[in-house]
């Protein structure tokens, strides 16, 4: 409603003219959304408007031009990409079902694994374009209706939800597969459980080496010598007077396959802390627990002047296993170093795990101390030198035989 008053001309009174009008807000307002910037051809649109504009008449008309024409534009160009997206979408979604179809009869090779990944990928990026889009909206509606509107996460959850569902599986992701190794191993998982009818019962040990699902001895040689190992140069040597335990210990370290704290998390063990417990200040890594630790290079330091040998440098564990044959003279001494090498790495992991498991803490000394007791131990009741004197073995050891 509109009121106005008129001029006083041949009256004492202003007439006051009253009109009624529909109210025409215009056309609907033109909404930009964030996610044009990132589609292809979006800058392209722009462009082809805004270079080589011819700039006449007024300013704030030519300016209202060229708003106008740039808006019609990107209209004409959203409508396109949307309507190419839909048809790519609907192409995606088959050809990936086509695969899943195939990769429930037969492994999947790497070319038909890379469509696959491919495919989900591209989906992937059409779903993410679209929740940005309902994201932007579902802000400007917030603005007007309040904290009442979750049809966005709604949305969102639903979309997470169809895209993790398998006909008779519920998935629950850490976090979704992504990398190559991921996909393959979900995929080998799928063909190991494609043809299993779950009937109830309980979980059980089975042998996959073997068709019976029985454990031999056997089979697993074979599939030792056919699965890949860690390379390795270095020639272990197992003859010696240290038990076979210490012996395995050591040949796991030099190959890099102990449960140190940087390899549990690597394999998505979640641990209250990844720094080793001999210094509280570095990562836990092999290397570092046996070389590289403050704590480990005193116990090398000490023991190398019980046995009188010039400074240990090492680098890895391998480093270690080459003393004997460097710096030893006699082949006895070698003999004899090698075991006292081997007891000491022994020790260093022990007192990690005393540590870590029983609160218990040596000294750098005492470990030492400890690593001579073991040694003497071992070498008194493993060799044929059953009489050699505690008194010796603690101030020379390599001079024994
Ligand atoms: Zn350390």
């Amino acid at each position: 409603m509109r009121v106005r008053a008129l001029i006083r001309e041949h009256s004492d009174h202003a007439p006051l003219c009253i009109s009624l009008c529909d109210t025409n807000f215009g056309p609907k307002p033109f909404r930009w959304f964030d996610s044009w910037i990132d589609r292809p051809g979006c800058e392209d649109v722009v462009n082809s408007v805004l270079i080589g504009w011819c700039n006449d008449g007024p300013a704030d008309l030519n300016l209202l031009r060229k708003l106008r024409t740039l808006r019609d534009k990107l209209k004409w160009w959203i409508n396109e990409c949307r309507a190419k997206e839909n048809e790519n979408e609907k192409s995606l979604k088959q050809e990936k079902e086509d695969m899943e179809w195939l990769m429930e009869q037969k492994d999947l090779d790497e070319s038909e694994l890379w469509v696959w990944s491919e495919c989900s990928k591209s989906l992937q990026e059409i779903e993410l374009y679209r929740s940005r889009d309902m994201k932007q909206k579902s802000w400007v509606k917030w603005a007007s209706l309040g904290d009442e509107n979750t049809s966005f996460f709604h949305s969102v959850v639903n979309g997470r939800k169809a895209r993790n569902a398998l006909p008779g599986l519920e998935w629950e992701w850490r976090s979704e597969p992504s990398s190559p190794e991921e996909i393959n191993e979900l995929f080998s998982l799928l063909s190991d459980i494609y043809d299993y009818v779950w009937k109830g019962g309980n979980d059980d040990w089975r042998w996959k080496a073997d068709a019976n699902g029985e454990f031999s001895v056997n089979k697993a040689k074979s599939l030792m010598f056919n699965c890949h190992r860690p390379i390795t140069n270095i020639h272990m040597k197992w003859k010696g007077w240290v038990p076979l335990k210490c012996k395995i210990m050591v040949w796991r370290a030099m190959l890099n396959l102990m449960p140190t704290k940087v390899e549990l998390c690597k394999r998505g063990v979640t641990l209250p802390s990844d720094l080793c417990n001999l210094c509280d200040s570095e990562l836990e890594t092999t290397n570092h627990l046996f070389t590289g630790c403050v704590f480990a290079v005193e116990i090398w330091s000490r023991v190398e002047s019980w046995c009188r040998l010039p400074p240990i440098f090492a680098f890895d564990v391998s480093d270690f296993l080459k003393i004997a044959n460097l710096q030893a003279t006699s082949k006895h001494s070698r003999y004899i170093l090698r075991g006292i090498v081997f007891t000491t790495l022994w020790a260093i992991w022990n007192e990690r795990n005393d540590r870590i498991f029983k609160g218990k803490r040596c000294r750098a000394i005492e470990v030492v101390e400890s690593i001579k007791m073991i040694s003497y131990f071992w070498f008194r009741n493993r060799t044929r030198l059953k009489g050699i004197d505690w008194n010796v073995w603690c101030k020379y050891p390599l001079v024994l035989m």
